[in-house]
């Protein structure tokens, strides 16, 4: 055959091979449950079997809102919404307590499609904070509200509340004497000597019309003071998504992750560096928060639908589904 044939008949079949790749829509989608020092021998088996059976509900959950050709921000709260109505885990019903022995949750979406983005914080009696923070996103001209003006809005909006009862958990409670008996000043949910077990929750998607979303759930670090806002609800920080590189979605001490803008980092990195997701993932979270002494992990996808769950601590309660991808549910390290 001519090379010019070889060539035209190379091109075509790539061609069309790219045109069928296009063609095809694919979702991915990768949630967490919070990272920390989770080894098997902090978790009965039963209580691991409710974990992972929650990770399993809650990702079936988004995986329903994608496969159907759903948006990546219905998918993420989803997600979210069924991780805050669990007891297992640090947002929502099972929030932390604070030093005062109260509880203050943050939460964050964002939309990677428009760039718009709605965050709460310290808010105390919302029963599913994420809701909130989508209805910040969508019904208001702010990306923050905070405190009681937050619940205030949270009236406006019809968005469910709910009384000290609905969060009350004796093991929260637990931790927090714990905390305070030994000093250990505001921790994370898995840290230090206490059985610390569950954590904040988290998503990120990208639905079969190519757009990303991220969003983060969390009552914040038990004996943290009033006040004390984390990384969770800070744009580019414990949360960011933008079409044009990645969505993230960030566990670990607040602190740290809002000093090293964790989940824009990793987003600029690919966006301006042209790293991978997973290269641009390792250098954040394996490297620079290393270095600097920051425990946590992210997960995260690309636009190209490329899913990562990359943590610097023995665990992290994670999943992930997606197209051609089955589902899978994890703890610790592989
Ligand atoms: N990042 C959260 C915070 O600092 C805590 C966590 O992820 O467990 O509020």
């Amino acid at each position: 055959m001519p090379i010019k044939k070889i060539l035209t008949a190379a091109a075509i079949f790539f061609g069309a091979t790219m045109t069928h790749a296009a063609d095809t829509p694919t979702y991915s989608l990768v949630i967490h449950g919070g990272a920390g020092t989770i080894t098997p021998d902090k978790l009965t088996p039963e209580l691991e079997a409710e974990i992972r059976g929650d990770l399993k509900h809650a990702l079936e959950a988004g995986q329903k809102v994608l496969a159907s050709g759903g948006k990546a921000v219905d998918a993420v709260t989803a997600v979210i919404t069924v991780l805050e109505n669990s007891p297992h885990f640090n947002a929502g019903r099972g929030a932390v307590f604070t030093a005062e022995g109260k509880n203050e949750m943050d939460a964050a979406i964002m939309d990677g499609k428009t760039l718009n983005a709605g965050a709460v914080a310290g808010v105390t009696h919302v029963k599913n904070p994420i809701l909130l923070a989508r209805a910040v996103m969508e019904k208001s001209p702010h990306v923050m509200l905070a405190g009681p003006g937050a619940e205030q809005f949270a009236d406006e909006q019809g968005i469910e509340r709910a009384d000290d009862k609905y969060f009350y958990t004796d093991y929260r409670w637990h931790q927090l004497q714990e905390a305070k008996r030994l000093h250990m000043g505001a921790v994370m949910d898995h840290t230090g000597n206490i059985e610390y077990k569950f954590g904040t929750v988290g998503a990120v998607a990208r639905d079969m019309h190519g757009n990303l979303a991220a969003g983060t759930s969390t009552g914040g670090m038990t004996n943290k003071a009033h006040g004390r806002i984390g990384d969770s609800p800070i744009i580019g920080a414990g949360t960011y998504a933008d079409n044009k590189s990645c969505a993230v979605s960030g566990t670990g001490q607040g602190e740290f992750f809002i000093r090293a803008t964790v989940a824009r980092s990793i987003c600029a990195l690919i966006e301006y560096k042209g790293m991978s997701l997973q290269a641009a993932a390792d250098q954040v979270v394996m490297k620079q928060l290393v270095e600097m002494g920051g425990e946590g992990g992210i997960i995260a996808v690309d636009k190209d639908g490329n899913m990562t769950q990359t943590f610097n601590t023995p665990g992290m309660f994670r999943g992930m589904v997606g197209s051609g991808v089955p589902e899978k549910v994890d703890i610790y390290k592989d």
